[in-house]
């Protein structure tokens, strides 16, 4: 962006319209060609919406001719002009049927996902403004990445893990069900262990089948959420009872520190359960013995927001494996060691559950201390993104 901005700040010659000497812009026969040649649509139009800039590849999203669109000024009712529509969408986003910010209101660059039906167009605009020699603004210019192509291909992918997953899961969940059944018969003390392997495997790969299922769904946006207000701290504690079946066994105590009071919140219940359910499950799991879980909830002082956080008395992450966790498949080497079976897939999910709720996630851990997992719900619907969408991986 501040490229493009030196550019024109820097040059003198007259470009496509860009030749306002008043404001000190112009823009010289390079700084053309490199805009020309940019694989991203770049757009710069002045406070009146009149467009300075559309290059080659403005031209080939919009399918518009830069000689029709260069020097005119649009306003939100020009969508009626049915070529123009896509464009007018995009210079003006609330118009569009489908948007996903990923900035906040007022913050440059801002940042949205534009996604329109016929044509089938996905696009993400990076708007930017242009400020003038006297501190005000001269104009703005959009960098328009075409991701079409790209979230077909990602959606195909998608497709074929699912349509797999689902056909292992009818005949994985019957040779679970046969080994459920013949554990409970008498069996010879040879015959014991070698049935309780087998059903452990058979547990183990229905967890990763269906996990794959729902990952699928999530990275196409039908994971399918159903919002409802309820008082979280009631459903934290219906949590945590549910996974003392699992931790009393394993010895681990698991205590809740919470504000007096009902926190009244908007979640998907079922969704949730699941987000909460990994991260006690992994406190567990990758605890020492006779370890202990804090989930402790408290309402931020400065935000909308409450945060809850799961801590643990466990292993803990390697430093340099802690930005790589919330990725898929990815399981720490002390993990593996700690409990053979995983899928590196729950907190992908719990990532995304949380970011769905208009939430964000963090960690802090210190190897073989323990590790702490922060997270955030906003306590205002309001603050709960309108459309479900994977959240991108930062490896
Ligand atoms: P899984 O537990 O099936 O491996 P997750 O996605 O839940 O998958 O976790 C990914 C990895 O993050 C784990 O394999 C482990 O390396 C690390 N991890 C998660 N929770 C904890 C924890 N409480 N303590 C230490 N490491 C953890």
């Amino acid at each position: 962006m501040n490229f493009i901005k030196k550019i024109f700040k820097s040059s003198n010659v007259e470009f496509s319209g860009i030749n306002n000497k008043e404001n000190g812009f112009a823009i010289d026969g390079l700084s053309k060609a490199v805009i020309e040649a940019l694989r991203d649509g770049i757009i710069v139009y002045d406070r009146d919406s009149k467009i300075l800039v559309f290059n080659k590849a403005a031209e080939k999203i919009f399918n518009l001719n830069s000689e029709e669109i260069i020097g005119r000024s649009f306003s939100p009712n020009d969508i009626k002009e049915s070529k123009l529509k896509i464009l007018i969408q995009t210079l003006f986003p609330s118009l569009a049927p489908a948007i996903v910010k990923h900035s906040e209101s007022n913050v440059y660059p801002q940042i949205v996902d534009i996604s329109f039906e016929e044509p089938k167009i996905e696009i993400r605009v990076a708007t930017n403004r242009i400020g003038d020699s006297k501190g005000g603004i001269f104009g703005f210019v959009k960098i328009i990445n075409d991701r079409t192509r790209e979230l077909n291909i990602l959606k195909i992918k998608n497709e074929f893990i699912s349509t797999a997953a689902h056909q292992l899961r009818t005949p994985l969940t019957a040779i679970n069900w046969a080994l459920e059944s013949l554990v409970r018969e008498s069996l010879t003390e040879n015959q014991k262990p070698i049935v309780e392997t087998g059903l452990q495997a058979s547990s183990h790969l229905l967890k990763i089948v269906n996990d794959l299922l729902d990952v699928s769904k999530i990275e196409e946006g039908r994971y399918g959420y159903n919002f409802e207000k309820i008082n979280l701290v009631d459903f934290i504690e219906g949590v945590i009872k549910k996974v003392e079946e699992i931790a009393v066994p394993a010895g681990i105590k698991i205590y809740l520190k919470k504000p007096a009071g009902a926190i009244e919140t908007d979640i998907d219940v079922q969704k949730m359960e699941i987000a909460l359910f990994n991260l006690l499950d992994n406190a567990i799991r990758y605890n020492v013995k006779n370890g202990e879980a804090t989930v402790s909830i408290e309402r931020l002082k400065d935000k909308p927001y409450v945060q809850i956080s799961v801590k643990d008395t466990g292993i803990g992450i390697p430093k340099e494996d802690i930005k790589k966790i919330f990725t898929k498949f990815f399981r720490a080497e002390n993990a593996v060691k700690t409990a053979a079976n995983g899928s590196g897939l729950g907190l992908y999910m719990v990532k995304n559950i949380v970011k769905r709720h208009g939430g964000d996630i963090w960690i802090e851990s210190e190897f073989n201390r323990g590790s702490i997992f922060y997270f955030t719900l906003p306590l205002d619907s309001k603050l709960i993104p309108a459309k479900e969408i994977a959240d991108e991986e930062e490896a």
